[in-house]
């Protein structure tokens, strides 16, 4: 019987991805589940076979495929064993890169989401703090407009790929006074001056 979501293109690339999944990730996944960190060779991997790329657009380097694609990369990745190495994947592909390619401009685009695709950039989003995820409404993290700039100031807890990442896509208050309508995104580059990151001793996830 044919299958009303995924056609024959879509079952080659499931196939593909498994011996890929099988053959690259899987005899590394108990390592770093146990060391806490994801080789950074795999990154370029998956960059290099065009995993982080395809719903994005050919313009920077992505593959502008059907929502299926990314049901089956995500589908097969839960399949590997490594809760840690799953999400770390998938916080970069879909939780970082869907907002610059959502709300970036060019500049951002060209200088995060195309180096995001070809995998020699991570990216990570932060939202949730230690006074509470759930009540995002509720964060305290602030931005303040300065002339051109904009100075942050608050924490963030919890988040995938935080600590290894290149980039940080950051949920902050710019209009506190009118509560969940005044939160933006910013892109803040783990470079910069005055960010700073540490490692949590997790139960679970630890690759992440
Ligand atoms: C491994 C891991 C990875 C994560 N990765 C990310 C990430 O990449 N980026 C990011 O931003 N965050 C990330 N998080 C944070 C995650 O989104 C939060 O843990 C989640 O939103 C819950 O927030 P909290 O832990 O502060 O719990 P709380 O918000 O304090 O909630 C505690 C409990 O109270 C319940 N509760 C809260 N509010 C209400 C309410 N109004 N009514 C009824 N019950 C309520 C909740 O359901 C929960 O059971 C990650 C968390 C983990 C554990």
């Amino acid at each position: 019987m044919t299958d009303i979501y995924f056609s024959e293109e879509h079952e080659m690339f499931r196939t593909s991805l498994q011996k890929f999944l099988e053959k690259e990730v899987k005899p590394h996944v108990d390592k770093w589940e146990e060391s806490g960190s994801i080789d950074r060779f795999i990154w370029n991997r998956f960059g290099e076979m065009g995993y982080f790329g395809l719903p994005y657009p050919e313009a920077y380097g992505g593959h502008e495929l059907d929502l299926f694609y990314t049901v089956i990369l995500l589908e097969e990745l839960q399949k590997v064993n490594s809760g840690g190495f799953a999400a770390a994947i998938w916080a970069h592909t879909y939780l970082a890169m869907t907002h610059l390619n959502a709300e970036g401009n060019h500049h951002i685009k060209q200088e995060y989401l195309a180096p995001s695709i070809t995998g020699e950039k991570i990216g990570c989003l932060a939202v949730s703090e230690p006074f509470g995820g759930s009540d995002v409404a509720g964060m305290r993290s602030t931005a303040a407009r300065h002339g051109e700039t904009y100075i942050l100031n608050g924490s963030k807890t919890f988040i995938t790929n935080g600590y290894y990442c290149d980039y940080m896509v950051v949920a902050a208050k710019t209009s506190p006074e009118i509560g969940n309508k005044g939160i933006s995104m910013f892109v803040v580059d783990r470079s910069l001056k005055g960010v700073s990151v540490s490692k949590l001793d997790k139960l679970g996830w630890r690759a992440s």
